[in-house]
């Protein structure tokens, strides 16, 4: 069966070796993160965490970092390219440029998803 990120019933088992040679499928999906998790990657200062949130979200927009933020759960989306990418993701290499920084959703995936325990592993070309 053909592995498709958007379905999760095609998905398989996960276990850490599934990474090394995977193109980084979860990588590609929508993420949401929290403000602290825009700190640790460096996106933003600590003095940001007082400006408006208006202005910071207009600001990480413009950056390019990213692409919405939603006023009710206090989560930023993470711009995705147009092959839905995410703007961490190093497109050759096809591994997170921040990595030791990721934000908590990407450290927890898969325990935590659309299907907990479960990963879309598609080959890297
Ligand atoms: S921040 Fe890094 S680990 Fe998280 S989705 Fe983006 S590239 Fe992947």
């Amino acid at each position: 069966m053909n592995i498709d990120k958007d379905k999760p019933s095609t998905w398989i088992k996960y276990k850490e070796s599934l990474c090394r040679d995977c193109m980084g499928t979860c990588c590609t999906m929508p993420v949401e993160i929290k403000i602290e998790d825009l700190v640790r990657l460096q996106a933003i200062s600590e003095d940001d965490l007082h400006i408006s949130r208006r202005k910071l979200v207009n600001r990480l927009k413009k950056e390019g970092v990213i692409q919405s933020y939603r006023e009710s759960t206090q989560l930023f989306m993470i711009s995705q390219r147009s092959n839905g990418d995410c703007h961490f993701l190093d497109p050759k290499s096809r591994l997170c440029r921040e990595y030791p920084n990721r934000p908590n959703v990407c450290r927890a995936f898969p325990s935590i998803g659309l299907r907990p325990g479960y990963c879309p592993k598609i080959k890297k070309n």
